[in-house]
């Protein structure tokens, strides 16, 4: 009943996807919370993982496990080779040029601080514009911010329209011979728009200036092609696209990254060390000091495989589908306010409903066994901007369906129904 997807009379064509038989990859959602079967709608915060992730990770610990390139045995053969793999599975993925170009970090955040501390303390000086869009998460403003005060720089804000959408007009305004940076989303993961990233890219490059495209809540939902969306920087977190916690990628140009000083100094990065002067390896292994999380890596190399073999067309598809559904269910709630309401978004839903405060929604939705997020979601400026300091969000993926979508929007019209 749960893989039901019921076709709304005359208006959604119902997407070829068998969910219930994706559903079955992931143990997780046979868990019961609350006495009812769990309904995972907090993927924008993190995503699930396949059965198959889960057992690359114990194969490593298993059969592989080494620290990578120092020494000559035969376990750490096998656990650079598994590393270098993965490393590779991220460049095709993402269609970069070579995998020289894929640096491995613990997660979106520690990436763009990453691009902040070597591109940007090397790179920015007084009076530069670092420019960044209102839809920003926290991590893609606190660095620069960080960065601007630091060096005496501007940083400057995008506006978005009353639907949550990029104003290219003003966005043109802003650039400028000043311009040093543009970084901005992909897909905001408060209020759901999928911005125009190729043409924020090309118009960017077109004054000089370097660009820095967020893809933590893009990768999940959509293919990314890095030579299309000519990025010098892309940055996403393993966890948002079903691999696990505590990796992630900066995805740098190559001849970028080979001109940008290092961030970290240690292990690894390094070519020859006197101390008179020491010389760095090139780019990905520059920028990977110490021992880095070699199992994890792998882990998120076999989620990619997963993810590629679905298909992300086929996924987009499927979650297209679903995100109109569930619009439609939710948008006819009394008293339900939908923020985000751009022609174009991935994924999420985000509202506050009358009489009950954004918490009190979320243990309703609990109590139900629906997770969903409520709060400003590290997004405070974007929900500012419609008034508001925390909604609920939830959001979803390939594995959800049509009926947790129907058990949504019932318990919420339950909700309006006991405080008219
Ligand atoms: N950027 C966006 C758009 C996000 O949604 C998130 C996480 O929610 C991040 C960056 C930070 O990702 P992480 O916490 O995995 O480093």
């Amino acid at each position: 009943a749960n893989g039901a997807s019921p076709q709304l009379p005359g208006v959604l064509p119902k997407v070829p996807f068998d969910v219930d038989l994706v559903r079955r990859d992931f143990p997780i959602l046979q868990e019961r919370v609350n006495g009812r079967p769990l309904v995972w709608f907090d993927n924008a915060a993190t995503t699930q993982k396949p059965q198959a992730v889960i057992d690359r990770i114990s194969y490593f610990y298993q059969h592989e496990n080494s620290n990578i390139h120092r020494a000559a045995h035969e376990l750490a053969a096998r656990a650079t080779d598994a590393y270098e793999e993965a490393r590779e599975k991220v460049r095709a993925f993402l269609n970069a040029a070579s995998s020289n170009e894929i640096v491995f970090v613990r997660g979106a955040t520690e990436a763009i601080n990453l691009v902040a501390q070597s591109w940007g303390l090397q790179n920015i000086g007084a009076g530069d514009e670092i420019i960044v869009s209102h839809l920003e998460h926290h991590a893609n403003i606190v660095p620069w911010k960080h960065l601007a005060d630091e060096k005496g720089a501007v940083l400057k804000v995008i506006p978005v329209d009353d639907d949550g959408q990029i104003l290219l007009d003003e966005y043109a305004k802003l650039l400028g011979p000043k311009t040093r940076l543009v970084a901005f989303t992909q897909v905001s993961n408060a209020v759901g728009t999928v911005t125009p990233a190729q043409q924020i890219s090309a118009m960017a490059h077109a004054v000089g200036a370097k660009v820095l495209v967020d893809g933590a809540q893009s990768v999940s939902h959509m293919k990314v092609d890095l030579q299309e969306l000519d990025a010098d920087w892309f940055v996403f977190s393993g966890h948002k696209v079903f691999g696990p916690t505590g990796i992630g990628v900066v995805y740098g140009k190559e001849a970028l990254l080979n001109a940008t000083q290092p961030w970290q100094g240690g292990g690894n990065m390094i070519e020859d060390v006197k101390f008179e002067r020491i010389r760095y390896q090139a780019a990905p292994n520059k920028f990977e000091a110490g021992t880095g999380n070699i199992a994890d890596a792998v882990g998120l190399g076999a989620a990619l495989d997963y993810v590629t073999r679905l298909g992300l067309d086929n996924i987009a598809a499927y979650e297209h589908y679903l995100l109109e559904y569930a619009t439609r269910q939710i948008r006819e709630i009394p008293g339900l306010r939908l923020v985000g309401t751009a022609a174009h978004k991935a994924s999420v839903l985000s509202f506050v409903l009358d009489g009950y405060s954004t918490e009190e929604v979320g243990k309703a939705l609990n109590h139900e066994g629906i997770a969903v997020r409520s709060g400003h979601h590290c997004a405070q400026p974007i929900l500012r901007r419609f008034g508001l300091e925390a909604t609920v969000r939830p959001s979803l993926a390939f594995y959800n369906t049509c009926g947790e979508v129907d058990l949504l929007s019932d318990t919420l019209n339950m909700l309006r129904s006991a405080r008219p």
